[in-house]
C-alpha cells in the first residue's frame, strides 16, 4: 500500500505535466474509484485546463488546474501514477489518462481502492485532509500528546495508522517509528510517558523526512540498518542487537517488533 514517501514519489512522476494544458481526458467512468464523483464535469472541466500545482498531503495527492479546477488522487491499495508518450494507448487498469501535448499522465489502479475526486471552486476542496503535516510546525509536541489522549485506550500501533493524526504514516513506517522510539507496538498510549510520547514524535519526524527524501526521490530502499530490511523475512532480527523479530496482529495489521527493545 502507497505510505507516505511513495506517494510524495507518485506525485512527482506527474509534475512533468506541470504549466502544459490538458488536451483530452479519457476515463473509466463505471470504475469503483470514480465513486460519487460527476466524471462527465471532471472530463468538461479539465479538458483545456492547465495543471499549476501538486500538492501531497498524507496519503492524498491534490493537483490543481487553472480555472478552479482540482483534482484529488488517493492511491489505495495499488494505484500508481506515471508518464508515458502522448499517443500511448491505454492498458486495460489504466483508468484516468490526462493527455497533454508532450505527454500523457496515467492514473493505474488494478485492485480499485484509490479514490478520484474533483473539487471546482477557487478555494481548496472540503474534503482535502485537515490533519497537520508531519513535517510542519503544527506537528508539535503538544499536538501528538493530545492526539494520544484522545485515542488512549487503543495500542499506540493502531493511532498511528489513523490517517486524521499522522497523515500518511502506513504498516511498515508505524513499525520502524516504534521500533525507534523504543516503545511496544500493544502499549496503550494512555500508558505513555512524557518521554515516550516525545520520541514518538521525534521518530515519526525521523522516518518520514528520511523515507521522503530517500524513496519519495526516486524510489530508492531505505539503510540497511532500517527494520524495514528484517520484518518480512522469517528469519528477520533486530538491526540493533540481532534479537529475533516477533510478530502478532496489532489494531488489525501484521507487527513486527524488538521484545529487547521495545519491552511490554
Ligand atoms: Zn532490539
Amino acid at each position: 500500500m502507497p505510505e507516505l514517501a511513495e506517494v510524495e514519489y507518485y506525485r512527482r512522476q506527474w509534475d512533468a505535466g506541470l504549466r502544459a494544458k490538458v488536451l483530452a481526458v479519457e476515463l473509466h467512468a463505471r470504475k469503483r474509484i470514480f465513486r460519487g464523483s460527476n466524471t462527465r464535469e471532471i472530463v468538461r472541466s479539465l479538458t483545456g485546463a492547465q495543471m499549476s500545482e501538486s500538492i501531497a498531503r498524507g496519503k492524498q495527492m491534490l493537483f490543481r488546474f487553472s480555472g478552479g479546477n482540482w483534482l484529488g488522487l488517493h492511491l489505495g491499495m495499488s494505484g500508481t501514477l506515471r508518464i508515458e508518450a502522448p499517443d500511448v494507448r491505454p492498458g486495460k487498469h489504466d483508468h484516468l489518462v490526462l493527455r497533454q501535448a508532450k505527454r500523457a499522465l496515467i492514473l493505474r489502479d488494478p485492485r480499485l481502492f484509490g479514490r478520484v475526486r474533483f473539487h471546482h471552486g477557487k478555494e481548496d476542496p472540503p474534503w482535502w485532509s485537515g490533519a497537520p503535516d508531519i513535517s510542519s510546525d503544527a506537528f508539535s509536541a503538544r499536538y501528538v500528546a493530545d492526539f494520544l489522549k484522545r485515542h488512549s485506550r487503543a495500542p499506540i500501533k493502531a493511532v498511528l495508522l489513523l490517517q486524521t493524526g499522522f497523515p500518511g504514516i502506513g504498516n511498515w513506517m508505524a513499525d520502524e517509528i516504534l521500533w525507534r522510539a523504543r516503545i511496544a507496538p500493544s502499549t496503550r498510549g494512555a500508558a505513555l510517558a512524557p518521554p515516550q510520547c516525545k520520541a514518538l514524535r521525534r521518530a515519526t519526524r525521523f522516518v518520514s523526512s528520511e523515507a521522503m527524501r530517500i524513496i519519495g526521490h526516486d524510489y530508492s530502499d531505505p539503510p540497511r540498518n532500517w527494520l524495514i530490511h528484517q520484518r518480512w523475512k522469517a528469519s528477520g532480527v533486530c538491526p540493533r542487537d540481532r534479537v529475533p523479530l516477533s510478530r502478532a496482529t496489532v489494531g488489525g495489521r501484521t507487527t513486527a517488533w524488538c521484545a529487547r527493545c521495545q519491552p511490554a
